[in-house]
């Protein structure tokens, strides 16, 4: 009996595992064949054009990626007049800009300024509330008294910090939506904008080029870049490089990034020097001296502004607050290197996912 049953529970063994065989293998089938369709859209052939200038102080290459060469040079023309539109108003090199204007006059009276200036002011406000008083676009007369402090080679004294402070908090800026005016309450304030206003060229420069067609496209200032839509090379993500701040054109690492920005903030990047030590151009208005808590930080948000002000922000706050402040706000994340442990990167929870293997 025993070796009759045997061969038996052998066969009805080896039909069941073949039929399970069979269906697996059906199963992977279908797995790649819905994986291949998702992962290889069909896509029309794209057109593509670049262009490298200097801008904002820096420089600047964009891409813009089109259904033709025509539009995708347009674009990337259109793209470039935003960043300059956008220097032409906000910079405070230039004596003759709509924001030189405001720190002429805005003490004597309230200054009508146009929609894009009151709205980066609006938006740089509701930071320094969010980050209590981290970011502060009236730092200006603080970075007067550093600026003039790297030109002498000597520090400034307390009496000369305390005088700068005095006129630096943006409860002393007065926005008023209704008319659109902007006033000092304090004389002598500055507005300075150096920490947001090239995230919101980069913005603009992306909008200009997707009203214009582009199905994709990059604009990179300086490193901070914004990046969305179809690649180039038919692909649906862009590869970012970080670069290493203590080994010239060295990288970090790559960031895989799609319809995102990412803004870099770091002393390594401007600075002055005095009595042969190194004070970051980013200064914590409360105290009125430069961050040094980290040398570098690197923001992952939506906006190009966002990701600007959130990397100034940071630096300021230095670690531990800013990891808390970036996890706690949706859809941003950090890449800092501390000061005191520079071979130690701290990420947040969620910035490995756009960490290129
Ligand atoms: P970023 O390179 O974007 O970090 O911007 C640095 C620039 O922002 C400095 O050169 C100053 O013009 C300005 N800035 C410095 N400290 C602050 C601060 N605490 N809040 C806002 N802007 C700042
Ligand atoms: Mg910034």
């Amino acid at each position: 009996m025993d070796t009759q049953e045997a061969p038996e529970k052998d066969y009805q063994d080896a039909d069941v595992g073949k039929r399970i065989l069979q269906g697996a293998l059906v199963l992977a089938i279908i797995i790649i064949a819905v994986l291949l369709l998702r992962t290889t859209p069909e896509r029309p052939p794209v057109s593509a054009d670049s262009g490298y200038r200097q801008v904002m102080g820096t420089f600047a290459h964009i891409v813009a990626v089109a259904p033709n060469t025509k539009t995708a040079e347009l674009c990337v023309e259109s793209a470039f007049s935003a960043l300059a539109l956008v220097d032409k108003r906000m910079s405070d090199y230039d004596a003759t800009s709509e924001l030189s204007k405001v720190n002429q006059t805005g003490c004597e009276h309230p200054v009508a300024v146009s929609q894009e200036l009151f709205e980066v002011l609006t938006t740089a406000v509701e930071y320094s509330k969010k980050t209590d008083g981290a970011f502060d676009v009236t730092i200006g007369p603080v970075v007067d008294v550093w600026r003039k402090a790297g030109e002498n080679g000597l520090k400034p004294s307390d009496e000369e910090l305390a005088a700068a402070q005095a006129k630096v908090g943006f409860k002393k800026l007065i926005l008023d939506a209704e008319n659109r005016t902007v006033k000092f309450a304090v004389e002598g304030m500055r507005l300075d904008l150096g920490g947001i206003a090239k995230g919101y060229a980069i913005d603009k420069a992306i909008e200009a080029m997707q009203t214009g067609g582009a199905v994709g496209g990059m604009v990179d200032v300086g490193g901070d870049i914004r990046c969305f839509g179809q690649h180039k090379d038919n692909t649906q993500e862009w590869l970012i490089g970080l670069q290493n701040p203590q080994v010239e054109g060295d990288l970090l690492l790559k960031l895989r990034l799609n319809d995102m920005a990412v803004a870099t903030s770091g002393d390594y990047r401007r600075f002055v020097l005095i009595d042969g030590q190194r004070y970051s151009h980013i200064f914590d208005p409360a105290l009125s001296t430069s961050a040094k808590q980290l040398t570098s930080v690197s923001i992952i948000a939506p906006t190009a502004m966002q990701a600007d002000i959130l990397a100034t922000a940071v630096s300021v706050m230095g670690k531990e607050k800013g990891l808390k402040l970036i996890e706690s706000t949706p859809n941003t994340e950090a890449i800092i290197i501390p000061a005191d442990s520079e071979k130690n990167i701290v990420k947040t929870s969620g910035a490995e996912v756009y960490v290129k293997e």
